[in-house]
């Protein structure tokens, strides 16, 4: 694969070695859990907590003779997510098999979209910042691909002292592997990319976006370079399930590849791990490559197709998404770029601004909702779906 830095903007954030100023570069493949009742190729439920192995079907449980039958649901999931993205829709797209042994994974393989995925390039506006200014910039990360897959079982140690157990609640639920470009060039932009993905998702309803639940969890790809070179050789940390571990494991990791590289070392390509206890990232396995999986198109699946009114019918469904929101909020509302910011950021508080501001000065509303009721929430610790006061009362309040 040949990789293009897409970046116009000159990078700003250069880390400083010993020996002169290095860029870091990021790339993030993000594992997003479709909301759906049932699983991706069975009718067994996705309800997040109930007891160990009762959501399984034979299917999930990899019995022989047994046969995926896909879930439509999924599918429109993922097409409206590629939508959200404003990527291309791939209106033919296969299942692959990809091959390996894990107690967790009963069939021996996952089923994965490998070369034609049903989502293609897309893209997400970040906005980072403030600079020294209070400006804030926008940025586009390029996305590579969005591909459905089946998630695998959980392997449990800690329940017994000879024993390791296996729960097969979350095999075959069906996840979104989100991959982007190595277009990120700091952990703040990498941090924004994820929460912006994640807010657009949660908007579409094709994910919940609880990181808690492992319900978004991202890869991280780091490397680093001297400005103006080539890109380096990268590691990837596995699964990271919160936003602030993502800055973390690529602050740690940056400077790690930068020492062994200033000391006159090399970076070996290697599939890491963050534990946020200690705060490092450690070495788990050198770095599989594609073909050690021996992917092959699934001979139980035909290719997945459909046609444009598919999309269509999709596309007119979806709803206003945080971009599209917050212009309208500026233009229509006079409200500035920040505040509109703060009030997409969530639908929810978007959807609550929205019915206090019906019919009165959006300003206004936007200084009493985002300076006194976020701010008594953030210091309660609470989300707007907890506040005490709904958003008639709010209102009537301001009136
Ligand atoms: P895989 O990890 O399965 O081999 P890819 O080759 O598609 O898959 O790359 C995975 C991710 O790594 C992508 O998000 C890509 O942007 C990122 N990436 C690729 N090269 C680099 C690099 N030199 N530095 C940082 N990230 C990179
Ligand atoms: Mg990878």
């Amino acid at each position: 694969m040949t990789l293009v830095d897409v970046r116009i903007s000159e990078p700003k954030r250069y880390i400083p070695g010993a020996t002169g100023d290095w860029e870091v570069i990021i790339g993030l493949e993000v594992h997003a859990q479709v909301t759906s009742n049932s699983k991706l190729f069975s009718g067994a439920s996705t309800t997040f907590g109930n007891a160990p192995n009762s959501n399984v079907s034979l299917v999930d449980a990899a019995m022989p003779g047994m046969l995926p039958v896909i879930n439509e649901e999924c599918v429109k999931q993922a097409v409206r997510t590629g939508l959200g993205l404003k990527a291309q829709i791939n209106k033919r797209s296969i299942f692959d098999r990809k091959n390996y042994f894990y107690p967790d994974l009963p069939q021996g393989y996952q089923i994965s979209q490998f070369k034609d995925p049903i989502v293609g390039e897309g893209q997400i506006v970040i906005s980072v910042g403030p600079d020294r200014q209070g400006q804030f910039e926008d940025i586009e990360i390029g996305i590579e691909r969005l591909h459905l897959e089946q998630d695998a079982g959980k392997s449990m140690h800690d329940q017994s002292p000879t024993m390791s157990y296996v729960d097969l609640n979350r095999s075959g639920v069906a996840l979104m592997e989100i991959v982007s470009k190595p277009d990120m060039r700091s952990s703040d932009e990498a941090k924004a990319y994820v929460t912006k993905l994640r807010s657009i998702v949660r908007y579409l309803g094709t994910c919940d976006g609880n990181m808690d639940e492992g319900s978004l969890r991202a890869d991280v790809n780091v490397s680093v370079r001297r400005p103006g070179e080539g890109f380096g050789t990268r590691c990837e940390i596995k699964n990271v399930n919160s936003i602030r571990f993502i800055g973390q494991a690529i602050e740690y990791e940056a400077r790690r590849q930068i020492g062994i590289l200033e000391d006159g070392g090399s970076i070996d390509q290697e599939t890491r791990l963050f534990d946020p206890n200690k705060g490092e990232t450690r070495s788990m396995r050198s770095k599989e490559d594609a073909h050690d999986y021996r992917y092959f198109p699934d001979p139980d699946l035909l290719p997945l197709e459909f046609d444009d009114a598919f999309v269509e019918e999709l596309k007119a469904h979806l709803p206003e998404l945080p971009d599209d929101k917050k212009e309208r909020f500026v233009r229509d509302l006079g409200l500035s770029i920040y505040d509109a910011s703060v009030l997409v950021s969530e639908k929810a508080i978007a959807d609550y601004f929205e019915a206090v501001a019906a019919g009165r000065d959006g300003k206004i509303a936007a200084n009493w909702v985002i300076n006194d009721l976020l701010g008594a929430l953030n210091k309660a610790s609470k989300a707007i779906e907890e506040t005490p006061v709904s958003p008639p009362s709010w209102a009537a309040f301001l009136t």
